[in-house]
């Protein structure tokens, strides 16, 4: 499995790249772009100045400024913040932006971010919106590395009609990057990714929560002997929660839609402990097992027991 960038590109990508919100995503994508040299310049916004600072602490970019003067002569603007912050970004950005130049996000959310987006954006402005499906429970500056996009997906959701030249643009920067790239419409996004996203973090954070709740006593013993699999939902339901609850909100439909399917086969599950079905318990975790198996395959995960994380945090400058 490949898991480093490649070479310094010849020519930069975009000329002049605008990061608006310089949290874990933002500032892998400006540590990623530096390192292959996938922008000309890299021009880092944050709606905190407190954030701004220790970006420009870390050297993440080369000019730091307000949001609306650093979309302004940009040749890519990423919206890179919590997807709440979406519209009132872009009507900053909107006003500013020049002609021809490729506005992206990186939400984990699609349909609802195009919406707030789209109206506010000058007809000479291209919409190409992303989401690099790589992450970890951390945030902040701090927490990025430029290595975090390698070998993982990003998918573009272009709008119908969008500059097809646009899209490949993006979709080469993305790569640049060490992203494979695939494009779908946004709604088949959201489906998607409410199942094999939303709806695992919302069990994470249901099942740490009803944790929480137990007695004293019971609740100690539930940390000491957490390596029974609770850990690994710990590490979920530590994820950022201005970012999880603008998921939640702004995917509203295709997680209650794979939430009923989720609450269905649970009612299963449960009927199938309470009569003793051993054989159908035994069917359905060896299916489970396969698929797990075939993520290993496909590289998007290692056998190691930290699934591989820690690992490619500590390669990452
Ligand atoms: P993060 O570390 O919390 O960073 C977000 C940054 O955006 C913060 O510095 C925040 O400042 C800033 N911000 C908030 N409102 C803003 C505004 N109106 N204008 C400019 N900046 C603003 O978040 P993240 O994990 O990088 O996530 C960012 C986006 O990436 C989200 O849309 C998320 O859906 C998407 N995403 C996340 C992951 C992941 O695993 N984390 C993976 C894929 C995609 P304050 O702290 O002051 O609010």
């Amino acid at each position: 499995m490949v898991d480093r960038l490649g070479p310094e590109l010849a020519e930069p990508i975009f000329d002049r790249v605008a990061i608006v919100g310089v949290g874990l995503i933002g500032s892998s994508i400006a540590r990623a772009a530096r390192r292959v040299r996938a922008a000309g310049a890299i021009v880092l916004a944050d709606a905190s100045s407190e954030v701004l600072r220790r970006a420009e602490a870390l050297g993440l970019g080369d000019e730091y400024l307000p949001t609306a003067s650093a979309a302004a002569r940009a040749d890519l603007v990423i919206f890179c913040a919590p997807v709440g912050a979406n519209e009132a970004i872009a009507l900053e950005v909107g006003p500013a932006l020049k002609p021809g130049a490729v506005v992206s996000d990186v939400g984990s959310v699609k349909t609802d971010v195009i919406a707030a987006i789209a109206p506010h954006l000058p007809e000479h402005a291209h919409l190409v919106p992303a989401h690099p499906v790589a992450g970890t429970e951390q945030s902040g500056p701090e927490a990025g590395f430029a290595t975090l996009f390698v070998n993982r997906w990003c998918i573009l959701t272009p709008p119908e009609g969008t500059s097809t030249e646009a899209v490949a643009k993006l979709g080469r920067f993305w790569q640049a990057l060490g992203s494979n790239i695939e494009v779908m419409s946004a709604a088949h996004h959201d489906l998607v990714l409410a199942i094999t996203s939303h709806v695992p973090h919302l069990i994470a954070y249901n099942i740490v929560g009803t944790a929480a709740d137990l007695e004293e006593v019971t609740r100690s013993e539930v940390i000491k002997f957490s390596a029974g699999g609770f850990r690994d939902f710990t590490r979920i339901a530590a994820s950022d929660p201005t970012m999880w609850r603008d998921v939640f909100l702004h995917n509203k439909e295709a997680v209650l839609e794979m939430l009923g399917r989720f609450s269905e086969d649970l009612t299963a599950l449960q009927r199938m402990i309470r009569r003793g079905d051993g054989d159908g318990l035994f069917d359905l975790f060896t299916r489970t097992r396969a698929i797990r198996r075939g993520i290993v395959e496909l590289g998007q995960e290692t056998r190691a027991p930290d699934f591989g994380r820690r690992a490619a945090q500590d390669g990452d400058g």
